[in-house]
């Protein structure tokens, strides 16, 4: 099948290399670092003229460099495509990723991360969460907003590169026509409060401060071993390691017991304290995940940004020797501050 661009004619592989529940993703034959992403008929049928401008947006208007430093950060689109005979919007090219690997394969137990890398290490931790603060701080000064930061769009390789993916959910503003095309999806245990607040994400009106509280969740569970800063163990209950019992209710009520005391909740027991994080990153999460339900609006303006956390992060992501790490007799590598391995329990 060939298809036009604005750049000229793309002929994709006759198997798509991939479906999903918007369309399918094609290898294309005549530009083999970029594939292309077709629309199903039934996306293009309710909001086909949506995505057509707002992709022509991404692609001239907001042009973000996919690739930074010779690494693909952002697929994002590089050109719209269209039927070549009906003239019909169909779908856009984006740079092919080197890898499949998503974050949550990383960010899940200890086994399972083991068996993917057998030389698996907290730097490793720090390195993702440096390299996906980078790139959310990348796009907001782009002026971007990503809206669903979540686990199936953050995909990683084996060096602790991060690429973001899915662009075309992104929250995006025509700076020309003042056209915003608004990210109207997201996964519940990753959304900001005041986003939690609204009654449909449809309707919910995502900043970069919101951007900003999806990435310290991903960063928290990046840096402790995949516990969610919600995801509170009753006191007086046992409770299957893996469930997180009403992250969103929690997230609503600032209820986050590794930040707060509280009467009903209490860290799972299969986490690692705080302390185990240099006091600076303990701080940067407390200015974002301490807040009530109705301190909310005061609270977000204190936010660690992405900004922040990259910077922060820098010198623990440093290549070695890297004196704000250790190493200890097992090889675990741990935040210089502590005087034990918290690992070698
Ligand atoms: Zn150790």
């Amino acid at each position: 099948m060939i298809y036009r661009g604005r750049k000229g004619d793309y002929r994709l592989s006759a198997n798509p290399l991939a479906s999903g529940g918007e369309g399918a993703v094609y290898a294309i034959e005549n530009c083999t670092p970029s594939v292309a992403k077709i629309y199903h008929p039934q996306k293009l049928q309710n909001s086909g003229e949506m995505l057509e401008r707002k992709l022509q947006t991404m692609v001239q208007e907001v042009p973000v460099q996919p690739i930074v430093d010779g690494f693909l950060k952002v697929a994002w689109p590089q050109d719209v495509l269209y039927d070549k005979t009906t003239g019909q919007f169909v779908g856009f090219v984006m740079p092919k990723l080197d890898s499949s690997l998503k974050i949550y394969q990383i960010e899940q137990d200890e086994n399972h991360r083991l068996k993917l890398f057998p030389h698996y290490t907290w730097k490793y931790a720090v390195q993702y969460a440096y390299n996906l603060s980078w790139v959310v701080w990348y796009l907001h000064l782009n002026g971007v907003i990503i809206g669903d930061m979540n686990m199936n769009n953050i995909v990683v390789d084996k060096q602790g590169h991060i690429t973001l993916i899915d662009c075309d959910s992104f929250d995006i503003t025509n700076r020309r026509t003042g056209e915003r095309f608004k990210c109207e999806v997201g996964m519940e245990e990753l959304l900001a409060p005041e986003i939690q607040g609204c009654m449909m994400v449809a309707n919910a009106d995502f900043t970069p401060a919101a951007d900003d509280f999806s990435l310290a969740i991903h960063i928290f569970r990046l840096l402790m071993m995949n516990a969610d800063p919600f995801c509170a163990a009753l006191v007086g209950k046992s409770v299957d390691s893996s469930t997180a019992l009403n992250t969103n209710l929690n997230i609503i009520n600032g209820e986050s017991p590794f930040f707060r005391q509280l009467p009903n909740k209490k860290v799972p027991p299969w986490a690692p304290p705080v302390s185990i994080l240099p006091p600076e990153i303990v701080d940067a999460f407390k200015n974002t995940f301490t807040y009530r339900q109705r301190t909310i609006r005061t609270a977000m303006k204190f936010r660690t940004t992405a900004e922040e956390w990259n910077k922060l992060l820098l010198k623990y992501a440093q290549a070695d020797p890297n004196p704000n790490l250790s190493r200890c007799r097992n090889n675990h590598v741990y935040s210089a501050h502590l005087t034990t391995c918290p690992f070698c329990k």
